[in-house]
């Protein structure tokens, strides 16, 4: 009898944790997904974002300590990807990561403000491990679910990426990275739980954009039919082509980095320079060799457009709207006033149709006045007082985004311009 209970007592037991195990495991998503908090010294500081409309996958283009040293430094992702399917969160995933730098989709820029970044330890033209599938299928199934983004939202940073006009490119221009360049390839994406990616460049259809690089191009939007192509191993990479050659430039080696004084040209003669050292761009010997410096921060602000800089004239710079009161304009000698405010008076409209050189623009900006006591930066700007994108102009003329400023500091008489 003793004997009989104790064996009902046992099964009573066993049962109680077989529900308790089945009903964890459906219970959890993250089931599938190895996830843990790695969070960067930067999340505390990070504001939050008013809405999400992307998801941005990037490949680190290097191994994973360095990167994920780098990434959380900088606090450049939401998530990061181990090769082995470890999943760190890195940046909270409703504030701002800085990961898309210089962005543009469908005309709206600065996409950090809208979409959540993945970093994925691998290369923009190597195929990703199976244990990366399995993980990032789900990251991705539960960040759908949770923001309601369609599958045509999950983007590549080399789709949203673009590059000012420079001296290889005379426009604003597609190209500027290949970042996570094979997840848009609908055999990567159908692994991913994904459907096909966009179609076409949205922006190079409305000719915001050139198109500066047309391999990568017709990879995103005619990418070829096997997949087998992107399955070469990793030491092909490692001996990616870092010399100057004729078909070579140095754009497409450092791209946009290529006149960074992180960016180094060891000569054939034995001479080394900086990127910010060179000014013949179309004499750099062949056989010159590009390095980079490690842990350079990816902080390209879409924020100001520069006369001469950026283009020409101010409707090349803002279009239709460069006389519209959400487009902000900073002269060389310390006047700043909107499109709207200048065309209304003769000498001011004089200057706007021909502004010199240096003169600054702020496209799609709202011109938030100057803080006063009791007007303070809170009833300004709002939630948006520390977003990366707003803009402060304090008394002594410097200028500060919203990242580096602290709340209590920001003085009486600074004038704040928002992104609309
Ligand atoms: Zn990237």
């Amino acid at each position: 009898m003793i004997f009989k209970r104790q064996q009902s007592h046992k099964l009573k037991v066993a049962i109680f944790f077989t529900i308790i195990i089945v009903s964890v495991f459906l219970a959890s998503d993250s089931n599938a997904l190895k996830i843990s908090n790695l969070y960067s010294p930067l999340n505390k500081k990070r504001p939050y974002r008013s809405k999400t409309q992307y998801i941005i996958l990037h490949t680190t283009e290097g191994a994973l300590n360095g990167s994920l040293r780098k990434v959380r430094r900088f606090g450049e992702a939401h998530y990061f990807v181990t090769p082995t399917g470890r999943v760190y969160r890195i940046i909270n995933r409703r504030k701002i990561a800085t990961h898309a730098g210089r962005s543009m989709w469908k005309g709206q820029t600065t996409l950090d403000n809208v979409s959540i970044g993945i970093e994925v330890v691998g290369f923009h033209d190597k195929d990703i491990t199976r244990a990366q599938y399995i993980a990032l299928r789900e990251l991705l199934r539960q960040l759908k679910r949770i923001y309601h983004i369609k599958d045509k939202n999950v983007l590549t940073h080399s789709m949203v990426a673009y590059g000012r006009p420079n001296i290889f490119h005379t426009k604003k221009h597609r190209g500027r990275k290949k970042c996570g360049m094979i997840f848009a390839h609908p055999e990567v994406r159908r692994r991913l739980g994904l459907s096909a990616g966009p179609t076409k460049d949205p922006d190079v259809a409305a000719h915001r954009l050139a198109i500066a690089d047309h391999e990568l191009h017709r990879f995103l939007y005619k990418p070829p039919k096997v997949l087998a192509a992107l399955k070469r191993p990793a030491d092909q990479f490692a001996s990616c082509p870092m010399v100057i050659t004729k078909g070579n430039n140095a754009w497409s080696i450092a791209r946009d980095k290529y006149n960074n004084a992180s960016t180094i040209y060891l000569y054939p003669d034995g001479r080394r320079l900086r990127g910010n050292e060179i000014r013949e761009w179309n004499n750099i010997p062949v056989g010159t060799r590009v390095s980079f410096m490690d842990e350079e921060r990816e902080q390209e602000f879409e924020g100001f457009l520069e006369i001469g800089k950026d283009g020409k004239s101010v409707r090349e710079l803002a279009g239709d709207l460069y006389d519209d009161a959400t487009t902000i304009y900073f002269f060389p000698d310390g006047l700043i006033r909107t499109g709207a405010k200048m065309k209304k008076s003769a000498s001011l409209r004089k200057l706007l149709n021909n502004p010199p050189n240096g003169t600054r623009l702020l496209v799609g900006y709202i011109y938030g006045g100057y803080v006063q006591k009791r007007r303070p930066i809170s009833r300004i700007a709002g939630r948006r007082w520390n977003y990366p994108s707003t803009f402060y102009r304090l008394p002594n003329g410097r200028l500060l985004s919203g990242d580096e400023v602290e709340k209590k500091s920001i003085p009486v008489g600074t004038l704040v311009f928002i992104m609309k």
